[in-house]
């Protein structure tokens, strides 16, 4: 049998199985709401606001490059599953949605959060997202009021999906969105203990774009190009120029996109790298949250750039449902 074939077959038996356990479940009042997202945060946030009567399966795996990644057969039956599918959107999950809009049943919806919260004169292109290559900037998140935005359109769509559940779908919202905004203000303070001169971002992925305007910094390069590969030896030198010039004490790397060039930069330049940022890879317990990956990037943000690494420190990284 030919890949596509086997692939198709395998998708089949998965309907069939899927259609089954659909009708077995249908006349069961008690089972849990079958939600799938995409990227951790998303994953996590939906995690928190839908508690203990949803079932959440995120489809792209902590610590995988999220740009690149490619569903697998077994993402055909979660999404076939699905009772209602949230995704970021702004062409972050391209294979993913088609794959949805493919296996979900009829009446379920896609919900395109990123899509929902920003218009799309607001969508930024910048240096791993080309205006001429017509993707936007995908990373809405590490900017705290677009996710409380989020956070308020999964609580509405569940709503919706399950009238039942409104009271627990409220207060738990209510409780998330406390500790967004005792994160955001954190952020804003970190920034703030961060000398106004170095409050510049030379990063290798490109994630900081709507973070940056929110709260008082500037994105001075992300070198990573819209290939996902590695950048000329011009473009290195450029910016290499750049950092000395600005006189940037710092950049940045993430464990997601580990890059020779990173370090060849920052030799070259002066500058210290830091390999530890996170965009959508949720560090361990006890700080295994959406919240504690945000308040991990403060934490090494502001230390690297001459803040207060305790600038976060008293934030609430904890899960609702443990
Ligand atoms: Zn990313």
């Amino acid at each position: 049998m030919k890949r596509s074939q086997l692939y198709a077959h395998k998708l089949l038996v998965s309907l069939a199985f899927f259609w089954v356990l659909n009708h077995v479940y249908a006349d069961e009042p008690d089972r849990k709401i079958r939600i799938a997202t995409t990227v951790p945060p998303i994953t996590n946030i939906v995690e928190n606001i839908g508690g203990a009567s949803v079932h959440v399966v995120g489809i792209v795996p902590n610590g995988m490059d999220s740009h690149t990644f490619e569903p697998i057969p077994a993402d055909a039956k979660t999404l076939a599953a699905a009772d209602i599918i949230f995704v970021n959107g702004l062409d972050l999950e391209i294979p993913t949605i088609k794959l949805a809009e493919k296996v979900k049943k009829a009446d379920v919806t896609i919900v395109h959060l990123g899509n929902s919260v920003l218009r799309e004169e607001e969508w930024q292109y910048d240096f791993s997202f080309p205006r001429e290559h017509g993707h936007p900037n995908p990373h809405l998140w590490p900017n705290i009021a677009l996710t409380m935005k989020y956070a308020e359109i999964i609580r509405d769509r569940l709503v919706e999906l399950s009238p039942q559940h409104k009271d627990a779908f409220t207060d738990n919202t209510s409780v998330y969105l406390a500790k967004l905004k005792q994160l955001d203000e954190a952020i804003f303070a970190c920034v703030k203990s961060i000398p106004e001169n170095n409050r510049k971002l030379v990063t290798y992925h490109d994630s900081f774009a709507y973070f940056a305007p929110r709260y008082g910094m500037k994105v001075i390069a992300a070198i990573q190009p819209a290939s996902f590969t590695e950048p000329g030896p011009r473009e290195v030198i450029r910016i290499i120029e750049q950092i000395r010039h600005e006189k940037i004490p710092a950049i940045f790397g993430s464990e997601v996109f580990p890059s020779k060039i990173m370090e060849q930069i920052a030799r070259e330049s002066g500058a210290n790298f830091v390999d530890e940022l996170s965009d959508d890879e949720l560090p361990e317990k006890p700080n295994d949250s959406f919240i504690g990956m945000m308040v991990n990037n403060m934490t090494i943000m502001s230390e690297a750039l001459g803040g207060n690494p305790d600038c976060a420190a008293h934030v609430d990284t904890s899960n609702l449902v443990q």
